[in-house]
């Protein structure tokens, strides 16, 4: 790490009131201690918070230990002053998820849980090649770009340029492509989907991508398997994927194994029998809420450990919102993740989106040219007709994707009516 560029987070620490430095420091050292000691410290933190929340946050003060319920966004957002611990002394700050591809939430975080999302970040990079001063390049929409004059500090300070997700034609991407060569970017951190529509240009007209660049980081959306091959070919460097729910306390990260370690002190997770992501945020200590329903899907790789040395457990997969859910005319749900597997080994498949209404099954396929309506339905139609009713299946190649307001891609639209 250069040890020059230490300023710029105790720079920005003083300005924000946070401890991005001290958190990343502890949990640079921490990802390397064993499982077993890490999982012991983190129930140690569960039950702490479970015992404040019983007695100082007026929504806990009838449950036990044993009893806490499930708590979903609607519930915060109906009553957001019962989370708020009477115990913490410290500053509260207003914080909204992205409301465009599910239900907007307005809560309440604290300098500890900023300064621990960041070093969540920070460490994602670092396993990517970052040293911190280095340039990065952010490919995203509203949801990492904010453009208030405080973001616009924190950004320059870290070195870091915004490239909009929402302008992504050809000339718009040639224009980011040579910035970031004049700049000499280290490292690209975006969405997963605004990644690949960089990397199709860049292998579509053959352009040297940039030079100084160490690794990708794609977050915020799933990472097929395909855009990841696809970022790589054209950027010629590794990609590792983040994940992160920052009101959940979520941040996990790819090593240089490419498995996916959870940062297991920022949160204790759950999944329920349907598969549903619970999580327990341990760093938001002023506004809490545990067993919170995170509306995400993810599968778990217990009792395995990787290669890489750190004891941060694995997750197998990110699977997506829960939220990215097919209802058939049965009234049967099948998770969009069914066309990630559907498609994955088929190369001539580059992204999907579904639509579906009361009757109607719309797929909509980004495939190569050359590949007609007539060969879709005869190699998959059977497949997608056992798992989900519908009365009329219709398939569209290369048409416009829907996008959402934040530019992630949406991989389900839901067209009912009611
Ligand atoms: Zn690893």
């Amino acid at each position: 790490m250069k040890q020059t560029n230490h300023w710029r987070l105790r720079l920005i620490d003083s300005i924000r009131g946070t401890q991005i430095q001290d958190t990343l420091n502890q949990l640079r050292s921490e990802q390397y201690e064993d499982t077993l000691r890490l999982l012991t410290k983190q129930k140690l933190q569960y039950d702490a918070l479970c015992k404040t929340a019983i007695s100082h946050v007026p929504f806990y003060a009838s449950y036990t230990p044993s009893t806490l319920p499930v708590v979903k966004k609607e519930v915060i957002r109906n009553h957001p002053s019962l989370f708020i611990s009477k115990a913490y002394q410290g500053k509260l700050q207003a914080k909204g998820t992205s409301g465009s591809t599910g239900i907007p939430l307005i809560y309440k975080t604290t300098p500890e849980a900023q300064s621990f999302m960041w070093a969540g970040i920070l460490l994602s990079w670092e396993s990517a090649g970052y040293l911190l001063g280095d340039r990065v390049a952010f490919i995203a929409g509203s949801a990492l770009v904010k453009k208030d004059i405080k973001h616009k500090v924190f950004h320059s300070l870290m070195n870091i340029k915004n490239y909009s997700a929402f302008h992504l034609e050809d000339s718009d991407i040639q224009n980011y492509l040579s910035d970031m060569n004049h700049s000499e970017t280290r490292l690209i951190y975006g969405y997963a989907t605004a990644l690949n529509r960089v990397a199709e240009t860049i292998l579509k007209k053959g352009i040297k991508p940039p030079p100084a660049l160490r690794g990708i980081v794609a977050t915020a959306e799933v990472l097929s398997d395909q855009h990841r091959k696809n970022i790589e070919n054209a950027f010629q460097v590794d990609v590792r994927n983040q994940y992160g729910c920052n009101e959940g306390g979520i941040s996990a990260f790819e090593c240089e194994h490419k498995n996916m370690h959870l940062i297991s002190s920022g949160s204790r997770i759950e999944l329920t029998p349907n598969g549903d992501l619970l999580s327990s945020n341990l760093v938001n200590k002023g506004f809490v809420f545990l067993r919170y329903f995170t509306g995400d899907r993810i599968e778990l790789k217990p009792n395995e450990s990787c290669q890489c040395g750190r004891g941060y457990p694995l997750i197998a997969s990110v699977q997506g919102r829960s939220f990215d859910m097919i209802i058939d005319m049965n009234g049967k749900s099948t998770h969009s993740a069914f066309f990630n597997i559907l498609f994955r080994s088929d190369t001539t498949v580059e992204q999907f989106q579904v639509h579906f209404n009361e009757d109607t099954l719309t797929i909509y396929l980004k495939v190569s040219i050359g590949f007609t309506i007539h060969d879709i339905k005869k190699k998959y139609l059977n497949v997608i007709r056992s798992e989900m009713r519908f009365r009329n299946y219709v398939i569209r190649l290369n048409e416009s994707f829907l996008q959402a307001d934040n530019a992630k891609h949406r991989y389900v639209i839901d067209q009912r009516k009611n």
